[in-house]
């Protein structure tokens, strides 16, 4: 295999190690720590720029290392570290290069948000939050100084689609770094390095392990700003377990089967759901009707397995339909097999004032899917007897 594979390949063969046995796939070292045969092989390790192994806090275990190899890969980056969750890599990148200030742009996940506002602050951060659909704030945020810009595109639960490149270009002039959150694209639809992000953060929680049985984050990047991220993940002990580490590197092997089949059936459920006299409106990047669809043909190689719609009657027919949902479940996370359904507002963003919920475009009367795997039909089928009865009660 070499860096020009398929990322097909690359997923399978990349951090692939061999050891004493010609192990078909890379083993778990389950252990917290490696022994050497002197003082001199220990400062070898300890002061080594190359991946060497030592204690697993620190990520100098092969289990670890032959993962965060494969997420680069997956990424196209120098290079990537994993975490024990998505809030991990993202609080990480805040804390690490967010001192001389952060803004938000847009849309963020509920703890995103609520790192921002509510714990930041209390370290006399500076953090500010400015929409998404006109630049001119963010210009105005950035020349009072930031040292770090947070984007989620798309973003939850609204879908909503932000240009990267253009913000890339306002951050570099403006000496600030930017942190794209990937989660709902992952980097097989949409790679936020190539267009100029300087950091690419996942929950892998979601698609990359997607199967809704681990907890786990990344960040990719460049060499150098890794390496400062690395001493914060190290002494914050943010760093992946070995056990979930494993389990990760097994799951990214069907990512590019399991990404296109999440891609297909919500592109079809999206369609679907626009014809049907029960929903008012269809948020889905893919359809031509999204507000940003030309950005996101542009900057998207697939469109996801997210999106969300507005029933009508308001936020009792929508709960009404989340309730009568049969095959569908009722259940908070995205990007597992399984296809999941929420309420934002009794979930993600339960709580929220009317002027925050308008503010960030979210109605009582939105349902957010996560797009599994199962045979389309199945979906529909639910959805149409939901949607029914969301009407009918
Ligand atoms: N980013 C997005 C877009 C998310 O949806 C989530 C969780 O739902 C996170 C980050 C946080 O991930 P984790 O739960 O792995 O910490």
């Amino acid at each position: 295999m070499t860096k020009q594979s398929g990322i097909e390949t690359q997923l399978i063969h990349s951090g692939q190690g061999k050891d004493q046995y010609g192990a078909a796939i890379s083993p778990l070292y389950d252990t917290t720590t490696f022994s050497f045969e002197d003082t001199a092989a220990l400062l070898a390790a300890v002061e080594s720029d190359e991946p060497a192994v030592f204690y697993t806090r620190y990520g100098m275990n092969p289990t670890i290392q032959a993962l965060e190899q494969r997420l680069a890969a997956l990424d196209h980056a120098e290079k990537a570290l994993a975490f024990s969750s998505g809030m991990a890599a993202i609080s990480c990148v805040c804390l690490t290069f967010g001192q001389r200030g952060i803004v938000c742009l847009g849309e963020v996940y509920g703890g995103t948000a609520s790192f921002l506002k509510q714990q930041l602050p209390q370290l006399g951060m500076s953090t500010r939050f400015v929409p998404s659909n006109d630049l001119v704030p963010l210009q105005n945020e950035l020349a009072q100084g930031a040292s770090l810009v947070v984007l989620e595109t798309p973003a939850n639960p609204t879908l909503s689609v932000t240009d990267i490149s253009q913000v890339a270009e306002l951050c570099r002039k403006a000496g600030a770094k930017l942190m794209v959150d990937n989660t709902f694209a992952t980097p097989l639809n949409q790679q936020p390095l190539s267009l100029g992000a300087d950091f690419a953060v996942q929950s892998a929680t979601k698609y990359l392990g997607g199967h809704s049985d681990l907890t786990a984050g990344v960040v990719a990047g460049r060499a150098s700003d890794l390496k400062k991220l690395n001493e914060w993940r190290k002494n914050l002990g943010q760093t992946i377990a070995a056990e979930v580490a494993h389990k990760l590197l097994r799951s990214l092997i069907t990512l590019p089967l399991r990404v296109e089949k999440h891609n297909q059936n919500a592109m079809q459920l999206a369609r679907f759901l626009s014809e049907q006299d029960e929903v008012e409106a269809v948020n889905y990047p893919g359809l031509g009707s999204h507000p940003a669809h030309q950005i996101a043909s542009k900057q998207m190689q697939g469109f996801g397995g997210m999106l969300s719609f507005t029933v009508k009657g308001g936020g009792d027919a929508a709960t009404r339909f989340a309730d009568n949902l049969r095959l569908i479940k009722l259940a908070a996370s995205l990007g597992g097999a399984e296809t999941l359904a929420t309420q934002p507002v009794t979930s993600s963003h339960h709580g929220l004032s009317e002027q925050e919920l308008n503010q960030a475009g979210i109605s009582a009367a939105m349902i957010r899917l996560s797009v599994g795997l199962e045979d389309v039909n199945d979906l529909m089928a639910d959805i149409k007897q939901a949607l029914l009865k969301s009407a009918n009660e």
